[in-house]
């Protein structure tokens, strides 16, 4: 099993300087099919980019027959980067890649296609036999999981999978919470706030006394809350009939999640039920629009699962130990969960991303490289 370690900084590098911002991935998607298809693969793209907004769609990529008889694999990275991202020059320093300082360096997720890439070359250059195998390239992760959302997992032969997309080595995310994002609209009555403030219902101060009655922040041991979004009014001197506060819930259990969300529309809702007016002047009453978007939902993966098994087997193989860890985020690995396809997170070495010092080791890529390779060769 031997990785070519400049060939993969090449493409590494090739990969990184194809500026792909969300919803801007054609360009990436259009060297992977012409890359992949002149590898023998079967290589297609969905019709995704009408929903998720990008100039392309999904890519998937088969090798269905590398003569091992195995279940067949998946493997999924990422095909967006976040932004600064247009213009992006790699810097190396001997095993050191980094930007230049002015854009991040998009190993994130591109440290994971290159090592993919390096995988399939060497499989093929070294007549390695391996199992059934299929490459799943998203676009839009790093803006709500858009083009994972947007998948048909039908085109999906493989049962179970792994997300290359996250820091560390021979690090395993098990865990990662499902998530509500929160939409709360007041509405209440405008009124000239000096000459008529009797007449009018502030959106606002509802909107104050329920947020003052809520938990935020860390609610309980699997469980967090943020309000992050507030917005109402029209005039300092105009009594605000709207309101609209948006929010978040994230627990690593379904019911503490439908819990929590339940909660937080009860204080809403009693805080509109209870407005009273004193004088009877105004006509009308509050209301309450209280919408839940289900985010992503919750990933738990059994240490006995199948997808955790076969990684154990193959780390074992290069005689290396994994790291099993729970994260407090979402990405492409919640939704395939949610699809019922067993899919676990691994860590490809990239660090300090989502800036612009993001740094990743030609190393700990080819350490990822082989240990995909092993997955599926051995
Ligand atoms: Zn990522």
């Amino acid at each position: 099993m031997t990785i070519n370690h400049e060939r993969l900084a090449a493409v590494f590098t090739t990969l990184c300087e194809i500026d792909s911002p969300s919803k801007q991935e054609g360009r990436v998607a259009a060297y992977l099919k012409s890359l992949f298809t002149d590898m023998g693969a079967e290589v297609l793209e969905d019709d995704s980019a009408k929903i998720t907004g990008s100039n392309c769609g999904n890519l998937f990529v088969r090798f269905p027959d590398g003569g091992l008889p195995k279940d067949p694999v998946f493997f999924n990275c990422h095909m967006d980067t976040v932004l600064p991202a247009i213009g992006v020059k790699v810097q190396r320093h001997g095993e050191v890649f980094t930007s230049v300082g002015d854009t991040v360096l998009g190993s994130d997720d591109k440290a994971g296609i290159a090592a993919l890439i390096e995988v399939m070359r060497t499989l093929q250059e070294k007549q390695i036999p391996y199992g059934p195998v299929e490459y799943v390239f998203t676009t839009c992760e790093e803006v709500g999981l858009l083009g994972v959302k947007a998948l048909d997992p039908s085109l999906i032969t493989a049962k179970i999978g792994y997300a290359l997309d996250s820091s560390g080595i021979n690090r395993v995310i098990v865990g990662a919470p499902a998530a509500n994002r929160l939409k709360v609209e007041i509405t209440g009555k405008a009124s000239h706030a000096g000459l008529s403030p009797e007449k009018g219902i502030s959106a606002i101060h509802l909107a104050a006394k329920a947020i003052a009655r809520l938990r935020l922040g860390k609610i309980d041991g699997e469980s967090t809350a943020n309000i992050g979004l507030l917005e109402g009014g029209t005039a300092t001197n105009i009594i605000p009939e709207s309101a609209i506060i948006q929010g978040e819930v994230r627990s690593h259990t379904l019911k503490l999640l439908e819990e929590h969300t339940a909660h937080i529309r009860s204080v809403f809702q009693e805080e509109v039920d209870n407005w009273s007016d004193p004088d009877g002047n105004v006509k009308g009453r509050p209301s309450l629009d209280f919408k839940i978007i289900p985010d992503y939902p919750v990933m738990k993966l059994d240490r006995e699962s199948a997808v955790i098994k076969r990684v154990e087997a193959a780390a074992a193989s290069l005689e290396r130990k994994l790291d099993y860890v729970v994260a407090g985020g979402g990405s492409d690995a919640n939704i395939f969960n949610g699809y019922s396809l067993q899919c676990a997170i691994l860590s490809t070495g990239m660090d300090k991303v989502h800036s612009t010092r993001e740094t990743i080791k030609l190393s700990d890529m080819a350490a990822t490289a082989e240990l995909v390779m092993a997955i599926v060769s051995q």
